[in-house]
């Protein structure tokens, strides 16, 4: 494709066919190449994305740098969205130096105060051609610095979300539906029929957040009733981290980094492959040529 894509279009493509698309957070060079491998391998519009913490441990320019090498490499289309960002100058920051879209997370306010953040960003994101996503409810569990206890976690109230986008324009929505953040404790107890409300009430594509363990049966729901993107990160660090315990388990003396990498990186490259079987994103990318 040459370049990184914004993913509004790739998203509404998405919730208007009925499939989802992979967003996968990534901390790591061979993270990225992992996520990037299997969705080339599999045909499908890829979302990388990078939490602030990730942001403020490699550097944006970094990671868009190796995002666009990525992007003019591959023939799918390619976006790299920030996540969670509660801070408007780092989005500005991150818009300047290339991500394609971006989250405003203001869902720890009140209303109005969502709304008032969310409406700055919109201007300037979409002035630069840049995908905007916000949240209303509270996603549960610990994303990096963001930390929403059970008890406080709160589904998105349907008539809200409808008022949000005709007030905010913002071309995605993360509506809180039950799922976590982190790996769940038994089930996720999603609220399909707030989800379903939501679908129904509101026409631009849903972003399911916290899809790390999500059974398949119940992400395949999810799809069918809008979500057009799914974040998955736990699941991914867990896997690469993991890989790379059973080298050391098995040879504590290596230090050649390149052996411990190599098995992380085929880990995160199945596991991403997984995910978008699972959310119908596969052979989906030559639409978009
Ligand atoms: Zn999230």
């Amino acid at each position: 494709m040459g370049h990184l894509v914004s993913s509004t279009p790739l998203l509404q493509a998405a919730r208007a066919n009925g499939y989802c698309i992979g967003a996968f957070n990534v901390h790591t060079l061979e993270m990225l190449q992992a996520v990037v491998e299997a969705a080339e391998e599999l045909e499908a519009p890829l979302i990388l994305q990078t939490t602030v913490g990730t942001v403020k441990h490699l550097g944006p320019d970094y990671i868009v740098a190796a995002a666009q090498t990525a992007a003019k490499r591959a023939g799918i289309p390619i976006a790299l969205h920030l996540d969670h960002c509660t801070d408007f100058n780092l989005v500005v920051r991150c818009i300047r130096e290339g991500y394609t879209s971006v989250m405003i997370d203001a869902s720890m306010h009140p209303f109005d105060e969502n709304v008032r953040q969310t409406i700055e960003v919109v201007k300037v994101a979409k002035a630069a051609g840049v995908n905007i996503e916000a949240e209303l409810g509270k996603v549960g569990g610990v994303e990096d610095d963001i930390s929403v206890a059970d008890e406080d976690a709160k589904l998105a109230d349907p008539e809200e979300c409808v008022k949000f986008v005709e007030l905010t324009g913002v071309p995605t929505l993360a509506p809180a539906i039950g799922t976590a953040h982190g790996i769940y404790k038994g089930e996720p107890k999603i609220a399909f029929d707030r989800l379903e409300q939501i679908y129904k009430l509101v026409d631009v594509p849903l972003v399911l957040h916290g899809g790390s363990g999500i059974p398949e049966e119940q992400v395949k729901r999810c799809v069918s009733l809008g979500m057009g993107k799914m974040n998955v990160a736990t699941e991914l660090r867990i896997a690469f981290s993991d890989a790379i315990k059973a080298v050391f388990n098995n040879n504590p003396d290596e230090n050649d980094p390149r052996k411990y990498m190599v098995p992380a990186k085929e880990a995160v490259k199945a596991l991403a492959k997984e995910k978008m079987i699972m959310t119908g994103c596969v052979g989906k990318a030559k639409d978009f040529r």
